[in-house]
């Protein structure tokens, strides 16, 4: 078929006219077991009937008044996220990008309300992967996301992931913060160890710097906790949110205390979609779920039954499953061999996961998900890796021979 779309993406051959839960279904009828979730978006399910309900209440009443206005949704999601986290203070977005480029201009805005207008450079990590616009690819440092697209913004210093030495020695007077994913998502599912987090915190108070940290992926429950970063002792200045936020509904936002907050005066920043009723009155509808009583205990548990099936599947075929990482339902399996040959045994099998950097594939599935689903993936992803195993094994045979 020729698309009409801009081709940035080479997508499967294969549409979906349906989802419940943790299911798609294609429009042949077709069923598959999801656990990419949209990427790590679709956080309660697919169609959950209170986030449906509360779309279709709110689509009646208000989607829309500009933030010229109050918007009591916006306010409320606002205070709750708040009250769950270190903040003080929200700014909705659109985007995970969008909630990223917020958090680095009040970085960059603190150090010169603060009198330092000279600290404008931003300490980044190998592999980490901040959106796309201009100034998130350049703090992601992708080459292949840069290529192509004029100078990189300039203001970036990277360092290599975990590596408290170098985050330390890239620290110049010009330095105003250190970014960071608590679990690099794009780079290949990376959990930063608590302890490096903490460090980190303890650099940015000895040298006046802010942490920021982008919980865009690892938040909103994903790693069993409602924020990664609460694995650790470690609190950032700022933090970037969105995917699981809005469970599929546009949603992102960055939060951030009052002492660095207020540098943010009428008029230095704006959006005009962000936080609209819609939007955040589905936020709401979200947060509800996952701060249900239990929520989080069940993500734990799945995820441990996950985690304890990987690793065994890993155990089994050691030639197609190099490494299992991750925490609560955010996995990866460092695959040998292309990445995409697993994804796409995967799918045959229909079960959906999402590749990832480092040869890696991630396992995000909705945190709905219940054990059944969780043991039904691990047999999808056991007749996977047998497949390509035997295929290899035959495949070795030949050169042999
Ligand atoms: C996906 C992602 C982003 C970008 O979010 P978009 O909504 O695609 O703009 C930023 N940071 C992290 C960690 C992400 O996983």
């Amino acid at each position: 078929m020729t698309s009409s779309l801009l081709p940035t993406y080479a997508r499967f051959n294969l549409a979906f006219e349906r989802g419940e839960g943790a299911w798609l279904y294609a429009a042949n009828g077709d069923k598959y077991l999801d656990f990419g979730a949209g990427i790590a978006v679709v956080s309660v399910g697919h169609s959950h009937p209170h986030l449906v309900g509360t779309l279709i209440d709110q689509g009646r009443k208000l989607w829309h008044v500009s933030n010229l206005f109050e918007i009591p949704q916006a306010e409320k999601l606002g205070a709750r996220l708040v009250a769950e986290s270190f903040a003080d203070l929200v700014f909705f977005t659109n985007s995970g990008t969008e909630a990223m480029e917020g958090a680095i201009k009040t970085a960059r805005r603190h150090q010169f309300v603060s009198g330092h207008p000279e600290r404008t450079r931003i300490i980044t990590f190998q592999g980490a992967f901040h959106g796309r616009t201009l100034a998130a690819v350049a703090a992601g440092g992708n080459p292949k996301y840069l290529e192509g697209f004029g100078p990189p913004l300039d203001g970036f210093d990277q360092v290599p992931f975990g590596d408290l030495a170098a985050a330390k020695a890239a620290i110049t007077p010009q330095t105003a913060a250190i970014l960071i994913e608590p679990v690099q998502g794009e780079g290949g599912i990376r959990v930063a160890a608590p302890d490096f987090l903490e460090a980190l915190r303890a650099l940015c108070d000895q040298h006046g710097l802010l942490l920021i940290f982008d919980e865009v992926q690892s938040g909103m429950g994903r790693t069993g906790k409602l924020f990664a970063y609460q694995h650790s002792r470690a609190t950032p200045d700022i933090m970037g949110l969105a995917k699981g936020i809005g469970g599929g509904f546009p949603l992102g936002a960055f939060l951030t205390t009052r002492a660095v907050g207020l540098c943010m005066t009428p008029g230095t920043h704006g959006t005009t979609y962000g936080g609209n009723p819609l939007a955040t009155a589905v936020g709401n509808a979200v947060l509800d779920v996952i701060l249900a009583a239990g929520f989080l205990g069940h993500v734990v548990e799945t995820g441990a039954a996950l985690g304890r099936g990987l690793g065994e599947l890993q155990t089994r075929y050691p030639d197609v499953i190099e490494a299992v990482r991750g925490q609560g339902l955010m996995f990866g399996l460092r695959v040998v061999g292309p990445v995409g040959e697993f994804v796409k045994a995967a799918l045959a099998e229909k079960l959906i996961t999402i590749p990832a950097s480092d040869n890696v594939v991630r396992l995000l599935p909705p945190l709905t998900v219940d054990e059944a689903e969780v043991a039904l993936a691990l047999t999808r992803l056991n007749a996977a890796a047998e497949k390509l195993s035997a295929e290899r094994a035959k495949a070795a045979q030949r050169g042999a021979a």
